[in-house]
């Protein structure tokens, strides 16, 4: 969805653009949380949060594969005849709703001046939250499993509001819908497939990445000092 290049050299050469810490906080937040609803599946209640944000009927879904969709780099599985790609993702966390239908839903946390009550606009990096959700939803739709489409973030927001830290950070938790869509999935994977499959190295960006990312710039930066540099000795 990003740039085909550096998925191509990534997959293809295993270069990989560089990565950015693993955010240990947001990990840690999730696992409670996780710990926290299965309290609720087991008792098969409505957690709190579920309780004020009126929704009702559903409930933690229960599962005897759920650890394994919820395991990193085991996940929601799907084996893409077309392409005989083997496509995965690991949800944060599965409901039910009072027609049977699976729940999608996304655990996510940072800190903020003010709680984090809805997504930003469509366009912004936080589409790449709508479709972590779509894919999740669509894996398991090929899994045969009814799905409804409406997924829900469990957002917790840190507030930086207080006199001091003294060990503690209060959150404030919104839960709130996306409306997911993942029409666009099969034909992404097919163009990931055409990618992989291609010996010549694709073009910079897409039009909706409207241009190189700072990664780019970076490089050509470094590159085009690296020439100049071994122009002048030879000069
Ligand atoms: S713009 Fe350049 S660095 Fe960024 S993703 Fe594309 S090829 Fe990679």
């Amino acid at each position: 969805m990003q740039c085909p290049r550096c998925f191509w050299l990534d997959v293809r050469l295993k270069i990989k653009r560089p990565s950015s810490p693993p955010f240990n906080i947001n990990k840690a937040i999730d696992e409670l949380f996780k710990k926290e609803f299965d309290v609720y599946r087991e008792k098969g209640e409505q957690h709190p949060l579920m309780k004020d944000n009126n929704l009702d009927g559903i409930l933690p879904y229960k599962h005897a594969e759920l650890d394994k969709w919820r395991e990193n780099f085991v996940g929601v599985v799907h084996l893409h005849e077309s392409t005989n790609l083997h496509l995965f993702g690991a949800v944060d966390d599965i409901w039910s709703d009072k027609d049977g239908k699976l729940i999608v839903v996304d655990y996510k946390a940072t800190a903020k001046d003010k709680p984090v009550t809805k997504l930003g606009p469509e366009g912004t990096w936080q589409d790449m939250y709508r479709r972590q959700m779509e894919i999740y939803q669509w894996l398991l739709k090929q899994n045969g499993f009814d799905v409804s489409d409406t997924g829900y973030f469990v957002y917790a927001t840190g507030t930086q509001d207080r006199d001091g830290f003294n060990n503690v950070v209060e959150f404030d938790t919104h839960v709130f819908p996306h409306h997911g869509n993942s029409d666009w999935v099969e034909d992404t994977v097919k163009k990931m497939k055409q990618v992989m499959d291609s010996d010549e190295m694709p073009p910079v960006g897409t039009a909706a990445m409207g241009g190189p990312c700072e990664h780019c710039e970076y490089a050509k930066a470094r590159t085009k000092l690296t020439l100049d540099f071994v122009q002048k000795r030879k000069s």
